[in-house]
């Protein structure tokens, strides 16, 4: 990995393979697949819009976002990206500031939609361009960005978006089942992209903690 340094032979430079670690991989696809579970039982358990505040809504609404952030943070984690959990999950509700601009009168909602400008790709690309400002922590805006992205798919499966405010006001959506599926398949391909690079990673180490040795071995024969 990037942040490697060289150090003291470790148990793979010794010739001993280190097992991977398949706890932590066990974790993550625990986290994300009871997170999956759910956001399902979330769903079914909401009241309906006649029975609801806008409270106990945004109660079960924010709490879907963090479930969804959660499975998106466990991709990352799997994939051994320097981003810490708590960046994804403050992106993954940060963009409902909206709501809150909203009900305070600063702001309109798109026409359609209960969401306003705060839901669009500008904002999340606004987002992202912080870590070029603020490039030391760089890291943590990506980790922000990635959950403002989850944030709208959620939404998209639930409502109506203004993806392309302010260039257009046109509202975009998916179903909630396709958000679903989509969701399960990105963080499947992610943990289990985390899980091919560490094999990788481990047969590498073990070619070349083996190599030295058998090298060592057929000098000693040859003296
Ligand atoms: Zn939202």
């Amino acid at each position: 990995m990037w942040n490697q340094r060289p150090g003291p032979p470790s148990a793979a430079t010794s010739g001993k393979s280190p097992p991977l670690d398949f706890f932590a991989f066990a974790i993550l696809v625990a986290i994300a697949a009871g997170s999956w579970i759910a956001i399902a039982v979330l769903r079914l358990a909401e009241p309906g819009p006649q029975d609801r505040t806008l409270t106990i809504h945004g109660i079960y609404d924010e709490t879907g976002h963090l479930l969804t952030a959660l499975m998106v943070a466990a991709g990352v984690r799997a994939m051994r990206l320097p981003i810490p959990f708590w960046s994804v999950l403050i992106g993954g509700v940060i963009l409902d500031v909206g709501h809150v601009m909203i009900q305070l009168d600063f702001s309109e909602p798109i026409d359609g939609s209960s969401r306003n400008g705060t839901h669009s790709i500008l904002v999340v690309a606004l987002i992202a361009l912080g870590g070029f400002v603020d490039q030391r922590r760089a890291n943590l805006w990506l980790g922000v960005t990635i959950g403002a992205l989850s944030h709208l798919w959620r939404d998209m499966g639930t409502g109506l978006v203004p993806l392309a405010w302010p260039i257009s006001h046109e509202i975009w959506g998916t179903s909630f089942t396709r958000y679903m599926v989509g969701l399960a398949g990105l963080t499947v391909a992610m943990i289990g992209s985390g899980a091919l690079l560490a094999i990788h990673e481990r047969a590498n180490r073990d070619v070349a903690g083996i190599t030295p040795a058998s090298v060592t071995t057929s000098n000693r024969a040859g003296q």
